[in-house]
């Protein structure tokens, strides 16, 4: 989705936790011009550093709406009003057409090549995020190193981490280890 997309272009050593390492992929032209294609955006490359600074700020409005999601507070109405501030400097024609299966649809077809379009089409998918999906579900990785977003959509809502294989056998190694050692220190 693109929301969740954007708000992870804020890459962290989920392994080590070596803040140093931090990588904002918002500031990599190459990742910035594959992730404009990969959800069909158009915007003019290299970002202006004011554009950047804007799509950061809107990065961190998503990201910090998440963590109160996470926290069990819902949507309030200024975050209501930041989206659709966000989603008037981006104008969309509406058409019925047929998808790929064959059925009628309604697209939304963005009209301005240009970053306030694509912060339009952010805010856009974050708020349908809101309406469509349960906003119980949506989720910040557990791994305190980590922080990536996702949107549990596992039918007992038990996803804690991103990815089971990684922050979660990351974590469970470092549980072991913490009872490990305070069964040792335990002993004496
Ligand atoms: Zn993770």
């Amino acid at each position: 989705m693109l929301w969740d997309d954007f708000i992870n272009s804020y890459w962290r050593d989920w392994r080590t936790g070596d803040r140093s390492k931090d990588k904002d992929k918002l500031q990599d032209q190459k990742w910035l011009a594959a992730w404009l294609e990969q959800h069909s955006l158009r915007a003019e490359l290299p970002v202006k550093p004011v554009e950047l600074e804007q799509l950061q700020q809107l990065r961190s409005l998503l990201r910090e709406a998440v963590q109160k999601l996470v926290q069990g507070c819902p949507p309030d109405g200024d975050l209501l009003e930041q989206l659709n501030g966000y989603m008037l400097r981006g104008p969309v024609i509406r058409q019925v057409v047929w998808n790929a299966e064959g059925n009628m649809a309604i697209s939304f077809q963005p009209q301005r090549p240009d970053w306030e379009q694509v912060m339009a089409e952010i805010a856009s998918s974050f708020a349908a995020a809101l309406v469509e999906k349960e906003t119980s579900r949506f989720r910040i990785c557990e791994n305190p190193d980590c922080l990536w977003v996702y949107y549990d959509d596992t039918r007992n809502r038990s996803k804690r981490y991103c990815d089971d294989k990684m922050c979660g056998n990351l974590m469970k190694v470092r549980r072991f280890r913490a009872r490990k050692k305070a069964d040792m220190e335990g002993n004496f």
